[in-house]
């Protein structure tokens, strides 16, 4: 690591050493094309390769039936919260959403342009401090589909289960913990996951939509909101983000090497504990997330005071380890810790906030 920090963003954020190093050292000629991958067209063989392996990969790493197709869209996880409800609320006009955090209640907000959203379950009550339980759902049986945020990356929680919806398609935005543990895919009608935390640089969102959902948007979808027109052209109906797609390709590899999202889902369980265990063992911190709910991506906690905080933040930078501060939402401090983020990065964090916790 020597010259580089250990770098606590929610996102963009830390990428695989590995994937930076080899990236780098193709940057201006990719396997004796002559050419940066930045530089040749969409359409070329050696692109086209690159675009397929990773496709290729992602869905045996990711375990994706063959009645999903696997998007490269641009737009972000954000443009998901219309083109969602664009494409499948058609149905029946109506669609249930869980809000518990601040992304959740985004694309609930933009949903209600165009049908009739219901909130089947708040954590607001207790600033999304928790997921609610599946008894706690109120689902409606004509719903077009059930929306729900897998990972807060604000507020530091996590859904611990997949809620059971019977027939009405889940949908879910993964930006946050996708790749971290296997996922049984069938139950999904659409995830979605912007690339820039545990997949690639920002500028690239995987989509994985069950083929039958695709074709029956609103009539007055833009084309380059319908699912149908990727689905048609492979994502190829434009310019796709290309140098994203290959570095996804480098991170699937390295990925792969790791034990695939099995092998990630121990390891990033056993970071996560680390850093819960000393947090719960501390006198000055506490964590904000009920256990339970709480996010094995996304730690937040905080100490007694703002002034405490901000001295902690400010320390922890001085010694390496950067971004710690946590969202003006919630305060306090948030340790981001996403597959690429090494063991060692929390187990030397760890130390530091044991230092602290008795200097203080
Ligand atoms: N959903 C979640 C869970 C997120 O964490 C974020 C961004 N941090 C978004 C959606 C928005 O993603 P984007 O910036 O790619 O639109």
């Amino acid at each position: 690591m020597s010259d580089r920090v250990y770098n606590f963003s929610a996102g963009p954020s830390m990428l695989p050493l590995e994937v930076l190093q080899r990236a780098g050292s193709e940057i201006t000629n990719y396997q004796g094309s002559g050419m940066s991958v930045m530089e040749m067209s969409h359409r070329s063989k050696v692109f086209m390769k690159i675009f397929e392996d990773t496709q290729e990969r992602f869905r045996t790493l990711f375990r994706v039936p063959d009645n999903y197709r696997i998007l490269f869209l641009q737009g972000g996880a954000s443009s998901q919260f219309s083109m969602v409800p664009l494409n499948l609320i058609g149905k029946t006009g109506r669609a249930d959403y869980a809000v518990t955090g601040n992304f959740a209640n985004v694309a609930y907000k933009e949903a209600k342009k165009y049908g009739e959203i219901s909130v089947a379950a708040s954590s607001a009550d207790q600033n999304h401090t928790y997921i609610p339980a599946q008894d706690q759902l109120v689902l409606d049986p004509a719903a077009s589909y059930f929306y729900y945020c897998a990972n807060n990356t604000i507020y530091g929680t996590e859904w611990q289960y997949v809620p059971d919806t019977g027939d009405v398609p889940l949908v879910c935005d993964m930006s946050s913990d996708i790749l971290s543990r296997p996922v049984d895919v069938s139950k999904y009608g659409i995830i979605f996951a912007g690339a820039q935390k545990n997949m690639a640089p920002a500028g690239l969102t995987v989509v994985v939509i069950r083929e039958d959902l695709a074709g029956a948007e609103l009539p007055y979808t833009p084309l380059m909101m319908n699912y149908k027109t990727m689905i048609d052209k492979d994502s190829m109906y434009n310019t796709p983000p290309c140098w994203c797609i290959y570095v996804l390709g480098l991170v699937l590899e390295w990925l792969e090497v790791q034990g695939g999202v099995s092998g990630m889902e121990a390891v990033k369980h056993g970071k996560a504990q680390m850093l819960y265990d000393v947090l719960d063992g501390s006198r000055l911190f506490t964590c904000a997330a009920q256990k339970g709910s709480r996010s094995d991506m996304n730690v937040t906690f905080r100490s007694a005071t703002e002034a405490l905080d901000a001295k902690f933040v400010a320390e922890a930078a001085a010694a390496g380890f950067t971004n710690l501060k946590g969202h003006r939402n919630v305060g306090g401090m948030r340790a981001s810790i996403y597959n690429a983020m090494p063991t060692e990065g929390v187990e030397r964090l760890c130390e530091f906030i044991r230092a602290f916790d008795k200097k203080n």
